[in-house]
């Protein structure tokens, strides 16, 4: 091997093909439980000619050759993600082996509770579980003490990270950077969500007494802590109703009514098992779309599996729908994820559909409605924690060549939208990169606007409706190519247009 071969973007897309096949795959098996510790950083050395400065010059080049030379949007669009992608490359393996430590201490972490030494996973998952009250809080406090151990650590990957890309960006300022990979206004989008989520100031207090009160019983605090919102999450009253073994069954039906048979479908894999190591957020891991994409969740009981199933299979659905014939930078790579989270986010909203609970759980209209309202509850919680946390997040960054990253603000945002506590040294944990709070953030407005305009199109009973599905499949066969806006485009809204989303939330 050749360690200083530079390759041409044709060439370059090819073996990073395999390359993000390899590394998605370890990910993988790491993230169900299958193997112990990460070895991405063997990978990473094995592909170590991919992520060079010298091959980011040579794609850096032949972008500025196309621009000049009347290249099509697209052919620019699919070398700027190449070169992009070659950026966070470096940044990537310069880390990998910082990053592989920290995900092996945090595999490695124990909590002690109640004779047991129990993996810092399994205390999470456990938290959703637990039906008593004061049990969440006392387990809650003691993995989130475990975690914050690693703060120190995470906090100095985020540093290395940050000097990274301002160095290979050539752009200082990280919300800019972020601006222009995005290409849409943070600041714009925050303020345009602040206003509707203060909007919602009315609908959430009813909703948060209502629910909060049922959930977690008449002795709790009045502004319960963080520890609780995994149980609350998962709607455990109503876990009889949705239990753990007919989730799949269900969910694969209401996709079948969409037109979809998952099952019929060899390259989406899907990993429902129960492992101990297994990360109990689900997610979708797409190592070769459209072949090879996996759908991996851990069911646990409660209407959060079905919603948390529907998240997915949207996402697995969109890589494993998109066109073969398409370049692999617009099966696999983008600019960011706020597309593929519409696809996931409009059939998770089936579970908000009150005739969907009537259906499969054989309810009266009036306990469907209620049930569907309890979705409905999640999302508004979940909404302004998000809205909450692009705010913090915009502070974060503000800052952070003056103060090198706090958490200062954090807490107090997050009780102020949610009427929950949060510890302040949460706030890394509960940081993605790359804005990708943002992402989620747009998919809630447009996936709301592609939900009214499916209504006027196919009507009230949109979510069992093949004809749903007939134009979800014509979205899915672009893959990655375009960006969340220009779906607003097509449905005929302006980009920052809440409005269908307050209304379907009932401001
Ligand atoms: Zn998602």
């Amino acid at each position: 091997m050749s360690e200083t071969e530079i390759r041409d973007p044709d060439a370059f897309e090819a073996r990073l093909a395999n390359f993000l096949y390899e590394s998605f795959e370890e990910a993988r098996a790491v993230r169900v439980g299958e193997k112990e510790t990460s070895e991405q950083a063997a990978i990473i050395e094995r592909y170590a000619d991919l992520f060079t400065r010298p091959q980011l010059e040579a794609l850096s080049e032949a972008e500025s050759r196309e621009a000049t030379s009347g290249a099509s949007a697209d052919d620019l669009e699919r070398l700027y993600r190449l070169r992009k992608t070659c950026e966070g490359g470096i940044v990537g393996a310069e880390l990998a082996e910082r990053e592989d430590a920290l995900e092996n201490d945090l595999l490695a972490a124990r909590v002690a509770w109640k004779e047991e030494e129990m993996p810092l996973r399994t205390a999470q998952a456990r938290l959703a579980l637990l039906d008593d009250y004061g049990e969440r809080d006392e387990l809650g406090e003691r993995q989130a003490k475990v975690s914050a151990g690693f703060n120190g650590e995470r906090l100095q990957l985020v540093a290395a990270a940050e000097s990274l890309e301002v160095e290979l960006s050539a752009q200082p300022d990280p919300i800019r950077r972020s601006e222009e990979e995005k290409g849409i206004s943070l600041h714009e989008l925050a303020s345009a969500l602040t206003e509707a989520s203060a909007r919602l100031d009315e609908r959430w207090s009813e909703l948060r007494k209502r629910w909060f009160d049922r959930l977690l019983g008449a002795g709790r605090d009045d502004i319960p802590r963080q520890h609780q919102t995994a149980y609350m999450r998962r709607l455990s009253p109503l876990a009889g109703t949705y239990t753990r073994d007919r989730a799949t069954e269900i969910c694969l039906d209401t996709l079948a009514r969409l037109g979809f048979d998952l099952s019929a479908m060899p390259n989406i894999q899907l990993d429902l098992d129960d492992r101990p190591q297994k990360s109990p957020r689900a997610c979708v891991i797409a190592s070769r779309p459209p072949e090879v994409v996996h759908l991996i969740t851990r069911a646990q009981g409660g209407l959060h599996d079905y919603e948390a199933l529907l998240h997915e299979a949207g996402h697995a659905l969109h890589y494993g729908g998109c066109d073969p014939a398409l370049p692999y930078a617009f099966r696999a790579l983008s600019r960011d994820h706020a597309l593929t989270e519409i696809y996931s986010y409009i059939t998770a909203k089936i579970v908000n559909e009150p005739g969907w609970h009537e259906h499969y759980f054989s309810l009266s209209e009036e306990v469907a409605r209620e049930n569907a309202e309890a979705g409905l509850f999640l999302e508004v919680l979940l909404f302004r924690r998000y809205v909450a946390k692009l705010q913090f997040e915009l502070e974060f960054w503000q800052r952070f060549s003056a103060d090198g990253g706090t958490e200062k603000g954090y807490a107090e945002r997050q009780e102020e939208a949610t009427g929950v506590r949060y510890r302040p040294d949460w706030y890394l944990s509960d940081m993605d990169s790359g804005f990708y709070s943002a992402d989620y953030l747009r998919a809630w407005i447009r996936s709301a606007q592609l939900r009214v305009s499916l209504i006027e199109e196919v009507g009230d009973d949109w979510w069992k409706s093949a004809k749903t599905g007939e134009f979800l499949r014509s979205l899915f066969r672009e893959g990655t190519r375009p960006s969340n806006e220009e779906i607003a485009a097509r449905l005929g809204f302006e980009p920052l247009d809440c409005a269908p989303l307050l209304a379907e939330l009932g401001a």
